[in-house]
């Protein structure tokens, strides 16, 4: 069983170095990771079979220059190269997603939901979902399987959301729901943990040694890292930051205080006020960072007070857990870099540990956060034990394009 647990670690260390080096020759990998030559070759042997990594062409176009120098990278190529599905669940819509190893996304699309408290949203979802699939997964790229995120209390290791009171979902075994309905392995987790699953895999190198990730949707949520690990503490309950209190709000939260992140700062609580003071006719922040951005001042004023909000939540975060980087998904911020200097700016004057507006920062993937860090669910097993999830999905998705 060592012999496994090592093979399994050295696999990974493999996968995540031509991951970070890529394309890379055989020969270089070994000092890169730190295995002997002799163990990258077994692995790199296996990992080429799985399809996960490929051969490039020499690119000094040398003959006989041997095996040891020809550069392998992961295998994002059209043909051949393994896909990971992404779904993310939000309240008003959910996304489906493509997404390579490398983590780009490949295709994407709205699911809206009628109604998001409808008993069988996940059985239309799953049904929606199916369809894309067969849409863009044609036999020449393998599907290793769907990667869920939303919000909520989710935990991963059980596959069941715990607890999503805009869904009204308890207790909901959501993995196997999506599994029997699609034929396909799927991982769950929560979204603010999934996006900080992807800048761990994906962004900013920093985001390994640690990093807070705060998520401001229709729900608020929080996840940290530690070297490379998401956290999620007995029960995955880590990460509900909805009643945080931002100091100096007085918005009345549905637990009965004043000043809680949820009730100050949602995309519900922005929506309804922008709709109050008579910016968009719909409660949509969609909708209202178009106001700002077509010049409409009373939008801009909106928005800069909720990244300010924002941003005293995130500089309470960044005194407990003084990060690396403190990644903020929130949509203006995400779209423009005035309402992120908004919200450095706001919490680095609150903050008494962080003097550095440049540790706060938009995910890596911009507008694609939410597709690729749904697909990232799936992916970051994938990273872990390369050969346990090509194992699981070689029985389970022969409807999709798998040969
Ligand atoms: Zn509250």
């Amino acid at each position: 069983m060592a012999g496994d647990r090592r093979g399994v670690a050295n696999a990974a260390s493999v996968l995540r170095t031509v991951l970070d080096h890529g394309p890379v020759a055989r020969s270089g990998i070994s000092p890169l990771c730190g295995l002997s030559p002799a163990a990258v070759s077994r692995q790199t042997t296996g990992l080429l079979r799985a399809g996960l990594l490929r051969e490039l062409p020499d690119p000094a176009g040398r003959a006989g220059s041997g095996r040891p120098r020809i550069p392998l990278d992961l295998h994002t190529g059209a043909v051949g190269g393994p896909v990971a599905a992404g779904l993310h669940i939000g309240v008003p819509a959910s996304t489906f997603s493509l997404v390579d190893l490398r983590g780009q996304v490949l295709a994407r699309r709205a699911f809206p939901h009628r109604d998001p408290r409808d008993p069988d949203l996940s059985g239309l979802i799953a049904a929606e979902l199916g369809r894309f699939l067969r849409e863009y997964v044609t036999g020449s790229r393998p599907l290793l399987g769907v990667g869920a995120a939303l919000g909520g209390w989710v935990r991963p290791d059980a596959g069941t959301v715990v607890r999503h009171p805009a869904l009204g979902w308890r207790q909901r075994p959501l993995a196997t729901e999506l599994s029997r309905a699609l034929g396909l392995p799927v991982h769950v987790d929560n979204h603010a943990r999934a996006v900080a699953g992807a800048e761990i895999l994906f962004g900013h190198p920093a985001a390994r040694r640690s990093l807070v990730h705060l998520f401001i949707g229709n729900v608020v949520d929080a996840a940290f890292g530690i070297e490379g690990t998401v956290h999620q503490g007995p029960g995955s309950a880590a990460g509900d930051v909805a009643h945080l209190p931002v100091p100096g709000s007085g918005a009345v939260c549905a637990c009965g205080r004043t000043g809680c992140l949820q009730a100050a700062a949602s995309d519900t609580a922005l929506g309804a006020e922008a709709v109050r003071r008579g910016i968009v006719p719909d409660p949509s922040v969609p909708l209202l960072v178009d106001a700002a951005a077509a010049g409409d001042p009373r939008a801009d004023r909106l928005l800069r007070e909720r990244a300010r909000d924002v941003g005293r939540a995130a500089a309470l975060l960044l005194d407990v857990f003084n990060p690396a980087v403190m990644v903020v998904t929130e949509l203006s911020g995400v779209l423009h870099e005035g309402y992120l200097d908004e919200i450095r700016a706001a919490a680095v004057e609150r903050s008494h540990v962080c003097d550095d507006p440049e540790r706060i920062i938009a995910p890596h993937a911009g507008p694609a956060v939410l597709p690729q860090a749904a697909a990232t669910v799936l992916l970051d097993p994938l990273f872990r034990d390369p050969a346990g999830l090509t194992w699981e999905c070689e029985i389970t998705s022969g409807g999709y394009g798998l040969g």
